[in-house]
């Protein structure tokens, strides 16, 4: 399930709370990840600057900040780190942020481990199946769009796209096959086999990742809407 390097199997975990960041990381390390622990935004800041991490679990608020900025640092160092956000409760308008910025889910605090831990393994499936046998195994190139499957590069008109790892699987999974209408039910499935994912976010994914590609996000051009079916890629 997670790949044999090293870095892959790193965690970053950025919780100020010492009882929860003690439950995650005992229960990371017991399905055989490498957790390290930070408490503060400027240490977890240092920590990717120089280090790799195959994913990052990163709480809202820390003492320092919020745990966006290093989100939002991932993103703009343009080697993005697969991420979770901890939001609390009642914070709709976190898990909005942390998806428009980038996360590739969300859990909700209170959580139980488990739960955590299911959503930690359904992410590292996806990028696992990305990275070795996925949807895409070679590179594609559809109109103006070119996926790269080992350097999970995508290229718009010549331009490259940042995606998160979710945006790269739906563009992977409707890239499969050009011009077929995928339903939401059969991208849901695709994309979470725990089948956590709500549909709206679904909707919230598709809109951020037509955001990085189209032209023009309310027209969009590649990734079209078939209402009352699903969502394909344009045939050129
Ligand atoms: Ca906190």
């Amino acid at each position: 399930m997670v790949n044999g390097s090293t870095n892959a199997r790193r965690v970053l975990v950025l919780e100020d709370e010492p009882e929860i960041a003690d439950v995650v990381q005992s229960y990371l390390r017991r399905d055989g990840l490498q957790p390290v622990t930070y408490g503060t935004i400027r240490s977890a800041l240092a920590a990717i600057a120089k280090e790799k991490f195959g994913l990052m679990i990163l709480d809202v608020g820390l003492p320092d900040g919020s745990g966006f900025e290093v989100l939002r640092e991932s993103v703009a160092s343009g080697r993005r780190i697969p991420a979770i956000v901890l939001t609390a409760r009642g914070e709709e308008s976190d898990r909005v942020v942390g998806l428009e910025l980038g996360a590739d889910d969300y859990v909700i605090k209170p959580f139980s481990p488990r739960e955590l831990m299911a959503r930690v393994h359904a992410l590292l499936r996806r990028i696992d199946e990305r990275s070795s046998s996925g949807i895409v195994a070679r590179q594609l190139r559809i109109g103006g769009i070119e996926i790269d499957p080992s350097s999970h590069e995508v290229r718009v008109e010549g331009r490259p796209a940042q995606l998160t790892a979710t945006e790269f699987r739906i563009l992977s999974i409707l890239a499969g096959s050009p011009g077929e209408v995928f339903t939401r039910a059969t991208m849901l499935d695709r994309l979470h086999d725990t089948g956590n994912i709500f549909e709206r976010t679904l909707d919230r994914h598709i809109n951020n990742l037509r955001k990085k590609i189209e032209r023009d996000n309310h027209n969009p051009s590649y990734v079209v809407t078939v209402y009352g079916v699903g969502y394909k890629l344009r045939r050129p």
